[in-house]
Formats: C-alpha cells, sequence, structure tokens
C-alpha cells in the first residue's frame, strides 16, 4: 500500500513507539497521585509538555494536554466567549476552516454569538482588508487556521493577530496541520496542535495558551492542568506527543527539504493535466490538492485500492458532500467531486510518489476520455 493521505493521519515515527511503549507496559501509575510511579509519571508528562512547546516555539505561554485538536478548539472558542467582557460577542473566522472550529462557532452563533464567516479568494487565502472591515470593539476572538487541511494553503496568520488585536480581541490559531510543517508565527494567544499529524499517536492534541488569555474551562473534574482542563492525562500519549515534537523539531529541515523535493517530482509527474487547487505560492508542499475535467474522485480512490488518498477532510469524506473548503474557492460542485487530495512527507520515498501518481493520471485519463 502507498500511504499518500498525510493530512488525514501520518505514520507512528519508530522512535515514538519507543518512548511511548515503557508506559504502556509495567509504568502504569496515575500521573496526578503522590507516590513514586506517580512523580515519575508526572515528571515524564513534563518533558513531554516542554518538548511540544518548544515545537510550537512561542514565547511567553503554555500548553495544557487535551484529548484531540478537535477538544482544544473548541475550549478555546467556548471559553474564550465565555470569558468575554458583556458586549463582546462576536466572533470572526473564515469558510476554509476545519469542521472543528465552524461547527463550535455556530454552536455559539445558537447561544447569541454574532459569528461571521469571511469568505477566500480563489486561491484559497484570506482578504485582510475585508477582515479589517469586520473587526471592531465587540469582536472577541478572530479564528483563522495556519496550514489548511484540504489544499494546504497557508494564511498570513501574524498580519491576521496584529489585526484581531489592534481591536482587542484575541486570536485563535488551528495550527493542527502547520506544527512541524511551517513556522508558527508569533501573534496568535490560542494555539491547538494535535500529536497524530506529527507522526505522533491519535487521541491527544493540545491548547497552546498566551499568559493570560486562558479560555474559561470547559471540563470540571479534578483540577489537572492547573485546573484549566480536568481529566487523568495518559503518560503514554503524552511521551508520544513529546518524542513526536522532539523529532520534529530536530529534522524541521530535512523534512522540509524532503517535501520540496516529492512536490517538484508530483508536479513533474502529473504535468499540466491536472489543476492545483488553491495557491501553490502560500503553500505547505506538502498537501496536492488537485483536479481534473471528467473524473469522479470517489471512484478514482475506489479503482485504486492499495494507494490510500482522500477526497478532502477524512472527517467530511464520508458525508458525500462535496467539500466546503473547494466550494468556498469558487468550485463548482462537479469540480470539487473531480478534486483529489494526496498528502505525503517523511516517510513517503520518491518512487511510491512516482508509480502512485502514474496510476493516478492514467486511470484519470480513462475517466476523462469516457466522460468526453
Ligand atoms: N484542525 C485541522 C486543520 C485538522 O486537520 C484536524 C484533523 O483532521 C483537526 C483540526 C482535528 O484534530 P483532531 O483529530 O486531533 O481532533
Amino acid at each position: 500500500m502507498i500511504y499518500l493521505d498525510y493530512q488525514a493521519t501520518t505514520p507512528i515515527a519508530p522512535e515514538v513507539a519507543v518512548a511511548m511503549r515503557p508506559w504502556l507496559a509495567d509504568k502504569f501509575a496515575n500521573p496526578h497521585s503522590p507516590s513514586r510511579q506517580g512523580r515519575e509519571a508526572a515528571a515524564a508528562i513534563e518533558v513531554a509538555r516542554g518538548q511540544v512547546e518548544r515545537a510550537i516555539g512561542l514565547p511567553g505561554g503554555s500548553l495544557a494536554f487535551t484529548g484531540s485538536a478537535t477538544e482544544a478548539l473548541n475550549w478555546a472558542l467556548k471559553g474564550s466567549l465565555e470569558r468575554a467582557v458583556p458586549g463582546r460577542n462576536r466572533i470572526v473566522t473564515a469558510a476554509t476552516e476545519h469542521a472543528a472550529v465552524l461547527d463550535s462557532c455556530e454552536w455559539l452563533a445558537g447561544q447569541g454569538a454574532d459569528l461571521t464567516i469571511l469568505p477566500v479568494s480563489r486561491d484559497g487565502l484570506i482578504d485582510v482588508e475585508l477582515l479589517d472591515r469586520e473587526l471592531d470593539e465587540r469582536v472577541a476572538i478572530v479564528a483563522v487556521m495556519l496550514v489548511n487541511n484540504e489544499m494546504g494553503v497557508i494564511q498570513p496568520i501574524a498580519d491576521i493577530a496584529a489585526r484581531a488585536h489592534a481591536v482587542g480581541a484575541l486570536m485563535l490559531c488551528d495550527a493542527v496541520q502547520g506544527l512541524g510543517r511551517a513556522t508558527i508565527p508569533e501573534g496568535p494567544d490560542l494555539v491547538a496542535v494535535s500529536a497524530h499529524k506529527i507522526h505522533g499517536p491519535k487521541g491527544i492534541g493540545g491548547l497552546w495558551m498566551r499568559s493570560g488569555t486562558e479560555p474559561a474551562t470547559l471540563i470540571h473534574g479534578g483540577g489537572q492542568e492547573r485546573g484549566l482542563r480536568s481529566g487523568t492525562l495518559s503518560p503514554a500519549l503524552c511521551a508520544g506527543f513529546g518524542a513526536a515534537a522532539k523529532l520534529a523539531s530536530e529534522r524541521d529541515a530535512d523534512d522540509k527539504a524532503h517535501v520540496e523535493r516529492l512536490w517538484d517530482t508530483g508536479i513533474g509527474v502529473l504535468g499540466d493535466r491536472w489543476t492545483i487547487n488553491g495557491s501553490t505560492n502560500e503553500r505547505y508542499r506538502g498537501n496536492l490538492n488537485i483536479r481534473r475535467e471528467g473524473v469522479d474522485g470517489a471512484r478514482l480512490i475506489a479503482d485504486l485500492r492499495d494507494i490510500a488518498l482522500s477526497l478532502g477532510s477524512a472527517c467530511a469524506s464520508g458525508s458525500g458532500r462535496p467539500s466546503h473548503v473547494l466550494r468556498a474557492l469558487g468550485l463548482t460542485p462537479q469540480q470539487a467531486r473531480s478534486s483529489l487530495r494526496i498528502g505525503f512527507g517523511r516517510y513517503t520515498s520518491e518512487a511510491e510518489l512516482i508509480d502512485a501518481l502514474s496510476r493516478i493520471d492514467s486511470t484519470g485519463r480513462a475517466q476523462e476520455s469516457v466522460a468526453a
């Protein structure tokens, strides 16, 4: 099987599995208990926290572990709105955000928040002048992702954060697809991350919070994570996240250079027979989202069973609806259905990519000629 679905999830790094193993075997103590074994587990969690914080690379804040980035984004949005001063109940976000942001915002709108969803241009970027026109002192939070999960487009986060701060609003950045792949710019107050997109385990994420901007607590209980997010932490998952983050920091330049080489190789194989969705300049190049007239993306995926790729976000793929992200670019439902998301990274070889793309290309060509 050739795995080209790096935006859905990434293979566990061997170093991550090694770091997790002791905590899954004999080291089973509760990290919140005062026993010697408990304190040892708590210390391992603090090491992991430092590793993830260093990979995020922002000064003046700290990370709380969560069960997923979805939880972190729910917490950031709902907790910030709860904490906002009276009169600040507006949320500004973008049409291309992940469902974890858009659905949380819609829920908050149902509770009385005033929601603005900004459109994006044909290349997937936010128009910051349009953003400026929406910003006023009633805005509590601006939520924009760094790297888009469906097409890899990179938004100007530092600029957006500066504009949000100018009206006294917080800035939340979903950096799930950005961590380990692009530099997280200074500016956001809240940053959501997830381990399984950086070769770590599933079931653990985190919310980095600038000191003083912590959202109100959503999950009450034993008072873990400085009382901000209760629940017994898993030392195994934390250690795995930490090891993955450390590896991402150490391999940063190598991983980025590898992805650039793969992108160039991929573009060479596909030629100009396929159109790339979204900006090619402001983009993480481990995400090749392409379309071709006459192609039925779902059928192509079914025909090429030994290649793992997807139509769009893993969460939306099951719905049968054309991707909201591609629709936001102005693509027709048909164009969105003729699109494929090909994601590669650290463990993808050039030979695998060439093999897979050649077969995707010839299957696409066959579908195109039948449709013509
Ligand atoms: N945000 C983005 C951009 C994502 O790609 C994902 C996962 O697909 C999430 C949020 C949710 O992350 P998690 O799987 O940790 O809930």
